[in-house]
């Protein structure tokens, strides 16, 4: 079996080559390492090797494994799964990035209880890009209009967005799918200049980093290849 350290080389060669493929800036994409599921014990062996930002979908699960690591402080945790708005002080207080934000509801509370000291909370607007029933995510066309509101809100900085895109698509609806978000961050760049810097595009896992560094990926999310299958939850 490859240790964390190996992976975690083979999948910033897989960027490396990517990005050089797409015609785009070398360190143009930043690599989430998706830690749900794994145990502190192989976060701190995937620091070892140099890699500082993780990602966490379980919020319990992630505030143990925060409170753990806590002599660990150059970690950057980044919160990517679903955010129940009765769980936003602690996600405010223990994340620097939120990837999954996507209604004004939850943004305003996160606005609201991230903390005077801290610098603001780096949010991504989650678009269900495919519009699938039941999915995280706004609906591509509420996300002017969301983006707007939380652009204003003083605790947050909207960087960008973040899709999951359907994993039963064709490889050419997938590209379509990464291409559509991208366009979407295009149009709010232009419609609101004064949102500041929407540099991020939070797309890409373990089996289609490569396609969605092609359509502009700026973060790549990627658990599998770095630690190996999860074993239940996904
Ligand atoms: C689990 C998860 C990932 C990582 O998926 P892999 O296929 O294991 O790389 C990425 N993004 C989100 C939102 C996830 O929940």
């Amino acid at each position: 079996m490859s240790s964390i350290a190996d992976n975690l080389g083979s999948v910033t060669r897989r960027i490396q080559k990517a990005t050089l493929q797409a015609g785009r800036k070398p360190g143009s994409v930043s690599l989430l390492a998706v830690s749900k599921t794994r145990s502190a014990q192989e976060l701190r062996e995937a620091v070892s090797a140099g890699q500082l930002a993780f990602g966490e979908s379980y919020l319990q699960e992630a505030l143990d494994k925060i409170a753990e690591l806590r002599d660990l402080t150059a970690i950057d945790w980044h919160f990517i799964g679903p955010v129940q708005s009765n769980k936003t002080r602690q996600i405010a207080s223990a994340f620097s990035w939120v990837h999954s934000v996507d209604r004004l509801k939850v943004a305003r509370r996160l606005s609201e209880q991230r903390e005077t000291g801290l610098p603001p909370l780096n949010i991504c607007l989650q678009v269900n890009i495919n519009n699938e029933p039941s999915k995280s995510g706004c609906r591509p066309d509420e996300l002017p209009e969301l983006a707007s509101q939380v652009s204003q809100l003083p605790g947050l900085r909207l960087r960008g967005l973040m899709a999951i895109p359907d994993p039963g698509q064709t490889e050419s609806a997938l590209k379509e799918s990464f291409r559509n978000l991208a366009n979407l961050l295009k149009e709010l760049q232009l419609r609101y200049p004064e949102a500041g810097p929407l540099d991020t595009l939070s797309m890409g896992m373990s089996g289609d980093l490569e396609t969605a560094i092609a359509e502009g990926a700026t973060c790549v999310r990627i658990g599998t290849a770095i630690f190996g299958e999860r074993s239940q939850k996904s």
